[in-house]
């Protein structure tokens, strides 16, 4: 178990309310309104300890900036290519496929990470 701070609770407590899958700088933004003296790097830090012990998930593909989700359960994400923005997406997660893998290539499988990528609908009728 952790050691309860204030200022972790308050991160996690922002991270469980929102979907808008937030980067670290928007949950300092977001959390300096409540706890006005805490740092960048206190968010940074504190965001590390909470995914570390799988309190939160930090999205974090390769060349994207890391975005961290309150929701700890398996599902996929769409990340639009114009705002950045990621949402959830309510599909089922394919766990045959880790099997499948599994099968294949003799790895251990534990889970897959998968984002779909394009135009969120905001953007589409923006370009429109
Ligand atoms: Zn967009
Ligand atoms: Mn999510």
């Amino acid at each position: 178990m952790l050691r309860r701070s204030k200022q972790r609770e308050a991160i996690l407590d922002f991270l469980r309310k929102t979907s808008s899958h937030p980067t670290a700088y928007h949950i300092y933004e977001a959390v300096r309104k409540e706890i006005p003296n805490i740092s960048l790097g206190t968010v940074y830090r504190n965001l590390r300890l909470l995914r570390d012990e799988a309190e939160i998930l930090e999205l974090d593909l390769a060349g994207s900036l890391s975005r961290f989700d309150g929701d700890t359960r398996s599902h996929y994400h769409f990340r639009c290519e114009q705002c950045g923005r990621v949402f959830d997406v309510n599909e089922p997660v394919d766990l045959e496929r880790n099997e499948r893998v599994a099968k294949k290539t003799g790895f251990r499988v534990s889970h897959h990470i998968l984002e779909f990528r394009g135009l969120c609908r905001d953007c589409q009728t923006s370009m429109a």
